[in-house]
């Protein structure tokens, strides 16, 4: 059973790579994960290419350690630098079964200019409500960077990171990867809109009418 998440960890991380979302040994990701009685997570290693992953490479985390770098290091384990993020999320959001953070190249320039996206096409709805909001900055791997994240995921399922990518979380690895692949999309699609000047949006009620549609929206 943990083989096979350890196993789901590796096989979207090869996706990570072959489709380009985020390539060679950017970003990471994990999915929630019980050994025994201690609920936590798999996540992927710090620093090694997708194409070279292997199952003794993927680190299990608990949710109620408060770890600490050094001695994690020490240990001998090679969680990824984001584990904090990771954690703090699934404390926070028990409706999150795997995350997915990549530097996919639109959302990455898009955070760049550190603002929200507005509701300038309806799929802006599938991230949970009516904006994609950008993280603060600050440096990778930090609590900082953590708290900011956890503030642009209040009522969201997606957000961007300033100067740095995008996360996703859903109820499932797959499910997770496909919304990362739609925030990717969706920043492509603004990228060029805004080349144009700036976009019409949609109103706040008529995004409440898309909001109440896609709860029953089924997608195969
Ligand atoms: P890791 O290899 O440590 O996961 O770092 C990649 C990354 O995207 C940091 O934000
Ligand atoms: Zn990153």
């Amino acid at each position: 059973m943990n083989e096979d998440l350890k196993q789901q960890v590796i096989d979207y991380s090869l996706k990570l790579n072959s489709t380009n979302l985020s390539p060679l040994r950017s970003g990471n990701l994990s999915v929630r994960a019980k050994i025994d009685d201690d609920e936590g997570f798999y996540i992927t290693p710090s620093g090694i290419k997708y194409e070279k992953l292997k199952l003794t490479d993927i680190v299990f985390m608990s949710l109620k350690t408060e770890y600490d770098y050094l001695k994690i290091a020490n240990s001998g384990l090679n969680p990824s630098s984001e584990w904090r993020f990771h954690q703090d999320i699934y404390r926070k959001k028990p409706e999150a079964k795997a995350i997915v953070h990549t530097h996919s190249a639109h959302a990455t320039a898009i955070s760049t200019h550190r603002k929200s996206i507005p509701p300038f096409h309806y799929m802006i709805a599938l991230m949970g409500g009516d904006d994609i909001k950008c993280a603060d900055y600050a440096t990778f791997g930090t609590k900082e960077l953590s708290q900011n994240i956890l503030k642009a995921l209040e009522k969201r399922k997606a957000c961007l990171m300033a100067n740095h990518g995008q996360i996703a979380f859903a109820e499932s690895l797959s499910k997770a990867f496909e919304l990362a692949q739609e925030v990717e999309n969706i920043c492509h699609q603004y990228f060029l809109a805004i080349k144009l000047g700036e976009p019409k949006n949609l109103t706040f009620a008529e995004m409440q009418k898309i909001l109440e549609k896609v709860k029953g929206y089924k997608r195969g």
